[in-house]
């Protein structure tokens, strides 16, 4: 597994470190599977388990955030858009993928005012097309930032407890 690629993403509002989801998601466009496929959610699930244990009640919740993570990389490749791993570079000595902070926003509770994107001195997030904001490039997010959270007054913005950040600014961190 030396060198596959890892990164974090919340699952079920849980964050889940991932092995191989990049490679996977290469093989599975180059084998023609687009998110539409009948199948495409047992493909991703087959393929997440090769790497990754994935405990059987939270297989729905993988399926739902894999899948979106997919439809996602598949429009940004297939309009020709660079989805190579980018460098996100690091923090506190660790690769910027393996920290677990940054938004998650609530497609429900999200009004489309636009103060996250004012507020954000990166790019994390985009407008979509139902005027509300989704989180595009979670790792650009600054660790241990809040703005966009304080600035959403519908408080549709969840961002991770900075406690968390204790166990890798502390060298604390084991793999799993
Ligand atoms: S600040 Fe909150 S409500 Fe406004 S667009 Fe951003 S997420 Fe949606
Ligand atoms: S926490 Fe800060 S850097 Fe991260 S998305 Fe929000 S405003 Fe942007």
């Amino acid at each position: 597994m030396g060198d596959l690629s890892y990164r974090m993403i919340y699952i079920g509002g849980t964050p889940a470190g991932l092995l191989g989801l990049e490679e996977l998601f290469d093989a599975l466009y180059e084998a023609g599977h687009t998110p539409e496929d009948v199948d495409i959610n047992e493909l991703l699930l087959r393929g997440v388990r090769q790497h990754n244990f994935v405990p059987k009640p939270a297989v729905p919740d993988y399926q739902a955030v894999i899948g979106n993570e997919y439809q996602k990389y598949y429009q940004k490749r297939s309009v020709g858009e660079a989805v190579a791993s980018r460098d996100y570079g690091q923090w506190e000595g660790y690769p910027r993928e393996q920290i677990p902070w940054f938004p998650v926003v609530s497609a429900e509770l999200c009004n489309g005012c636009l103060k996250c994107i004012e507020v954000c001195p990166k790019d994390v997030f985009a407008e979509e097309e139902n005027g509300k904001v989704a989180v595009v490039e979670p790792f650009l997010c600054i660790v241990g930032c809040c703005f966009c959270k304080t600035a959403c007054d519908p408080q549709a913005i969840l961002m991770p407890n900075k406690e968390i950040l204790d166990q890798y600014r502390h060298g604390q961190r084991h793999a799993t």
